[in-house]
């Protein structure tokens, strides 16, 4: 059984370890933490049946000192208020790390959206968007896709928005290109999650060319990631989605899995590899293991079964604390969600710059420019664990707190 990470004291706990490593004024520790804003909403659904059914919806804006809060939507029936939050406060510590121009937020509903129909999850969708329109806004919180939300529902969130205060492409990222995402937006996660273990294997002397890799998850973070990792060379050794897993020690066929995949909604039956669960996929021996699905996959249980040298947190919040504890203990690194996944909104960053300027990139500006931010990141990560002998997530912590702390200050209050 995997236990939720991603709660708010979880991510607390991270805050003031790192706020103590760096040495951050006591007196600003709260202003940063605490959530500025919590927006909790009910959300009626008509059911293709005529019947009514009401849902929980969240958004909670953690942090603007550097910008506009930005972050994802999630649908799943996990999410609640404590999880929004956790997620909201890692948003404004990843935006900070990559030095992109936001602060945090995170949104959702507690739904499970398989079991409603296409016209019911639009319905909802729209439903809800209309609920945090009074919060939200294309220089106050730009919201963006997550678990179970897609360029499709971002296109109905724009029409909802944009019916209230006229067309604004840019009130949300991830949308469809047709309707003014970006290029390379829907890749960038994942590729940004390539480019991480990539420079991860240079700083720890390994290569990536004889890297044997296991990635739990193969939605658009973990597809992709397998792709750009199997073009670098890399041998994907086990793939696993919600139906479990395939293994092959020769490394699997990853464009035709993804294609397999992109035909039949997952990679189950598969022609090549055994098959392995999802829980026993982590423990398979590799060189990365790259948990891409959701929160608290490794944790006190499992974390002594695991055979990896290194964890690329794919998915946000994978990997509980006192797993990470303990892998720290016996060497095995941890790069966080907050450098390895920011790829995804770093893009979203730049589809909004787009909107702005009413004018589209090109696939491979947009590429040099996510390359170029990712491996800076990493970068001042490496530096920050040099400097102060601690683990990737707090020196990535350490970083962005810093970052955000500096803006907090100037801003006054
Ligand atoms: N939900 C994604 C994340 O956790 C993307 C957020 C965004 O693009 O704003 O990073």
């Amino acid at each position: 059984m995997s236990k939720k990470i991603n709660n708010k004291k979880a991510s607390d706990d991270q805050f003031n370890r790192a706020a103590d490593l760096i040495g951050l004024d006591e007196k600003i520790r709260t202003s940063l933490n605490v959530p500025d804003r919590e927006l909790m909403v009910e959300v009626p659904l008509r059911k293709d049946d005529g019947s009514i059914e009401s849902f929980r919806g969240y958004r909670v804006q953690h942090n603007n000192s550097r910008g506009p809060f930005k972050g994802g939507i999630r649908f799943h029936e996990e999410v609640d208020l404590d999880e929004v939050r956790a997620l909201a406060a890692l948003m404004t510590w990843k935006t900070a790390l990559v030095d992109i121009p936001y602060g945090g937020g995170e949104g959702g509903i507690s739904v499970d959206p398989s079991t409603l129909s296409d016209l019911e999850l639009e319905r909802l969708s729209r439903r809800f968007f209309r609920a945090i329109n009074p919060i939200i806004g294309v220089n106050r919180d730009i919201p963006a896709p997550d678990v179970n939300t897609n360029p499709q529902i971002m296109a109905w969130f724009m029409d909802e928005y944009g019916m209230i205060n006229g067309h604004t492409p840019g009130i949300v990222t991830g949308k469809p290109i047709e309707l003014g995402g970006s290029l390379g937006r829907n890749a960038a996660t994942g590729k940004g999650t390539a480019i991480i273990a990539r420079e991860t294997a240079n700083l720890l002397n390994m290569d990536l060319q004889d890297a044997k890799i296991v990635i739990q998850g193969f939605g658009n973070v973990g597809s992709f990631a397998g792709r750009f990792l199997h073009e670098m060379g890399s041998k994907i050794v086990a793939v696993s989605d919600v139906n479990g897993g395939l293994y092959d020690p020769d490394g699997l066929n990853i464009p035709s899995m993804i294609k397999h995949n992109n035909s039949n909604g997952t990679i189950k039956g598969f022609s090549q590899g055994d098959k392995v669960s999802n829980e026993d996929i982590l423990n398979i021996e590799c060189d990365f293991l790259i948990p891409a699905a959701l929160g608290g996959v490794v944790h006190k249980m499992n974390v002594d079964k695991l055979n990896c040298k290194v964890i690329i947190e794919a998915a946000n919040g994978p990997v509980t604390p006192p797993a990470d504890d303990i892998l720290f203990q016996k060497g095995v690194h941890v790069v966080p969600d907050i450098l390895t996944n920011a790829g995804g909104v770093t893009v979203s960053y730049f589809e909004w710059v787009q909107n702005l300027q009413q004018f589209q990139w090109t696939e491979e500006e947009v590429n040099n420019k996510l390359e170029h931010k990712m491996v800076a990141a990493f970068n001042e990560v490496a530096d920050m664990m040099n400097s102060k002998k601690t683990s990737m997530r707090m020196a990535a912590f350490a970083v962005a707190i810093d970052r955000v702390a500096r803006s907090f200050e100037m801003r006054g209050v």
